[in-house]
Formats: C-alpha cells, sequence, structure tokens
C-alpha cells in the first residue's frame, strides 16, 4: 500500500489506488510504478527533513542564522 507522494507534499494523506503494476491517485491523478513512488518517497523526506528545522526567534536573536537572504552574498 502506497500512499500518494503528490498529495502528501501538499498535507493530504490519500491512499494510492492499485491498476495491474501502475498505481494511482483518485484525489490528484497521479500515477506511478512502485519505483517511482518509493524515489518520491525519498525526495519527501530529504524536504521534511529541511521543514522540521525550525529558525526560532532566539536563533535570530543569538545570530546563530544570519540575516534572511545572507546566503546571497557572492553570487553574480
Ligand atoms: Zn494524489
Amino acid at each position: 500500500m502506497y500512499r500518494c507522494p503528490v498529495c502528501f507534499g501538499r498535507e493530504n494523506d490519500v491512499v494510492l489506488r492499485r491498476q495491474g503494476d501502475r498505481w494511482y491517485c483518485i484525489k490528484c491523478s497521479f500515477t506511478g510504478s512502485s519505483e517511482e513512488i518509493e524515489g518520491m518517497y525519498r525526495d519527501l523526506k530529504k524536504k521534511f527533513r529541511l521543514m522540521t528545522t525550525r529558525i526560532t526567534l532566539e536563533d535570530l536573536e543569538a545570530d546563530r542564522i544570519g540575516p534572511a537572504g545572507s546566503f546571497e552574498e557572492g553570487t553574480a
């Protein structure tokens, strides 16, 4: 059983329906093989690991993060 990686990325938890060796989502019409879905899960995990890194006001006050956009310094 798989959950739709597209809907999951939008904070919707939709279970995919199986059709032969493909899976499809009744909500967003995504279709994919098991391999494709597992690959998308890996990408989502990377994304969500960053999303759980919260920048708090304390971090900003302590100058641990730096002002927004400071990472763009040095780009042409
Ligand atoms: Zn979906």
